[in-house]
């Protein structure tokens, strides 16, 4: 297949400035960029002016809920509202049903993502049995399996000595630790953060603190044990700050991930018991909303991850203290992004091609995508005066549990080109 992208704005993580140019798409490598190049016989030829070509988006915290929670999502559908939203690769979080805590069951997921998603899916896997925190889990096993990044996320790994334990024996070949910070006593019900909602609406909240004591712990025994962190979905300006210090250092191995909506949203969305406004870590207030996005430029936070967290309607409809935390992300996060901050010059297209692209592959130890000659076709090509509606049907995954919905935002993914296959196709 030979694709032939014409005047096309070319977006790099290293450059504010966008390049404009032709690129020739040959057999699912990039053979050529440049100005007014030939169109080689049967060739499909892109008219691209005014769109913006980037590489494809990597997402290192998705759930997708297969085995066990297939009504909410499967790798299938899943990948699929990936593709959706210029998302060519992610990563799967290990509290599925059974967990992801053997090479049995870590080697099914990645069978079933060979045979029914169109992106690579890589999979994490549990640090204990069944994320029960009491028994290690088969790290080894699941590392022949090329399982890099452990986590017992929905949940903190509660016991230091365990976690001593495994960053001692996994963080000599090669694994990583991600780590959902919570300190469960602290953290209550789970429903929302401390503070002016929660009083309001008569509900106990869960105190950032909850969040950054874990967060300081973790670290703390990744630098005492030489073992790499990154810390996941950092809601909390004082989070932000304790990675922060911990990185200028320069002593730990520490990387770190901020999710969309607690750049976008804060308590004050909730209303009055919006459970699309539920998650865990919950959000939090307008000067975390602000911290966060400073963190995210500045480089505390090396990637964007959506934590895609998909529920069904029934589930979501419960009341607030019932239903279950999180919201999907993936159809969603790089027009919203877009939306809220590239228009409106809080950061380029740099930052984010950096943060939710390139970042997130070097965490992984994958090849970073890039729009250069010899390289392999991985790309999106974004419309940024186009608008998307986030519809039920625009979504592909197979919940809708996102406070997008129905919302229209400016910027529409058009294509998706991954290899020699072109994914989407507005
Ligand atoms: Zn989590």
């Amino acid at each position: 297949m030979t694709v032939l992208i014409q005047n096309t704005c070319i977006a790099s993580e290293n450059s504010p400035a966008l390049t404009s140019g032709d690129v020739l798409v040959e057999n699912g490598t990039i053979t050529a960029i440049g100005l007014d190049l030939a169109i080689p016989a049967g060739a499909r030829v892109i008219d691209a002016r005014g769109r913006i070509l980037m590489p494809g988006m990597f997402d290192a915290h998705v759930h997708f809920r297969e085995p066990g929670f297939e009504t909410k999502e499967t790798i299938a559908t899943g990948s699929e509202a990936a593709i959706n939203g210029g998302v060519t690769g992610v990563v799967m979080m290990p509290n599925t049903s059974p967990a992801l805590d053997s090479p049995t069951v870590v080697a099914s997921v990645l069978e079933t993502a060979r045979r029914n998603a169109r992106i690579p899916v890589l999979t994490s896997g549990c640090i204990t049995k069944g994320r029960e925190g009491k028994e290690l889990a088969a790290l080894d096993g699941m590392r022949a399996l090329g399982v890099r990044m452990l986590t017992d996320d929905g949940d903190t790994t509660a016991d230091p000595a365990l976690l001593w334990r495994a960053m001692q024996y996994a963080g000599e070949f090669g694994m990583f630790f991600a780590s959902h910070c919570e300190v469960a006593e602290l953290a209550g019900p789970r429903a929302l953060n401390d503070g002016v909602t929660s009083y309001r609406l008569g509900i106990k909240g869960s105190p950032a603190c909850a969040e950054e004591i874990i967060i300081d712990r973790d670290i703390r025994l990744a630098h005492a044990t030489g073992a790499h962190i990154h810390i996941q979905h950092v809601s909390s300006k004082l989070g932000m700050e304790t990675i922060r210090w911990w990185k200028s250092r320069g002593d730990v191995r520490v990387t770190a991930e901020v999710s969309p909506h607690h750049l976008l949203f804060n308590e004050e969305h909730i209303g009055d018991f919006d459970t699309h406004y539920k998650m865990n870590p919950p959000l939090r207030t307008r000067a975390d909303n602000e911290a966060l996005v400073q963190g995210l430029i500045e480089g505390v936070f090396d990637l964007i991850a959506t934590d895609h967290a998909p529920h069904t309607p029934f589930e979501k409809s419960q009341d607030f203290i019932s239903a279950p935390n999180g919201i999907t992300g993936l159809d969603t996060a790089l027009v919203s992004l877009y939306h809220h901050f590239v228009t409106s010059g809080v950061f380029g297209w740099d930052l984010l091609v950096k943060r939710y692209s390139a970042e997130p592959r070097r965490l992984m130890g994958l090849p970073v995508a890039s729009i250069a000659v010899g390289e392999a076709a991985d790309m999106v090509l974004f419309d940024p005066d186009g608008e998307s509606t986030f519809t039920a049907e625009f979504m592909r995954s197979k919940s809708r549990n996102t406070p997008f919905l129905d919302q229209t935002l400016r910027g529409r993914v058009e294509l998706v080109l991954l290899g020699r296959e072109i994914l989407l196709d507005r």
